[in-house]
């Protein structure tokens, strides 16, 4: 039987109660097989990261480590080139049967930006769009994006068929919480305690991170 595989990609700087409660919620909700969260290694689109790829990776692990169903994939730690979602999705087709569905999971101020992605034309013939609300970001898609909206958005991710090529959107819980605003909190010194786990701020706080 088909498997349903959703790949949640980010720079996860740190992880936050808004990447976990969507990744959860859809996994659940869309029964999906396995959810793996994909930490990317040189963000193609952003600045440097302030923790460094393992440290991202381990806060990921941490955040994950008891919950059924969510994963952690260091694929595109692998490589030393920018992490291009087109290279990363030849490489998962490559693991998976040609019946399986891919969902790549995404927010949707990432969602925007999908036109300024390297080779983005060519991601739907390798997966399912699943775009997240973002309460915190009022973008309004460029005109592509519409366009491509009305000619592969399904009503919900239950209605997505075959491996590859339409778009749907989820609502899941709205959380208006960015790792920008993390970082600026602990900055300050001010606590951002419930809005990662508690395995994650010890994590921070054990390595010194994003103190100003
Ligand atoms: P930053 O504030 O550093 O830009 P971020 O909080 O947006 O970070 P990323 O790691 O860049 O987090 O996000 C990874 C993915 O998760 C993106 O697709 C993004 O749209 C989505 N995402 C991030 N925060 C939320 C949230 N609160 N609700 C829904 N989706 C989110």
């Amino acid at each position: 039987m088909a498997k349903r595989i959703g790949i949640f990609g980010g720079t996860f700087n740190p992880i936050h109660i808004g990447h976990l409660r969507s990744a959860l919620e859809v996994m659940e909700s869309y029964h999906l097989d396995e959810l793996r969260l994909m930490p990317n290694a040189l963000p193609p689109h952003r600045a440097k990261p302030a923790a460094n790829a393992l440290q991202r990776l381990t806060m990921v692990q941490l955040a994950v480590q008891d919950v059924q169903g969510l994963s952690v994939d260091d694929l595109e730690l692998q490589r030393d080139t920018p992490s291009w979602t087109i290279d990363t999705l030849l490489v998962l087709r490559q693991q998976l049967s040609t019946d399986d569905q891919l969902l790549l999971i995404l927010g949707w101020d990432a969602f925007c930006g999908l036109p300024t992605w390297h080779r983005w034309q060519e991601i739907l013939q390798h997966c399912h769009l699943l775009v997240l609300q973002r309460p915190d970001f009022d973008v309004e898609a460029p005109q592509t994006l519409r366009d491509l909206i009305a000619a592969r958005a399904v009503a919900s991710p239950q209605a997505l068929q075959g491996p590859a090529g339409q778009i749907s959107f989820v609502w899941q819980t709205p959380l208006a919480v960015s790792a920008t605003q993390i970082r600026q909190r602990l900055a300050q010194n001010l606590s951002v305690r419930f809005l990662v786990p508690d395995t994650v701020l010890n994590y921070i706080q054990t390595q010194g991170l994003y103190q100003s």
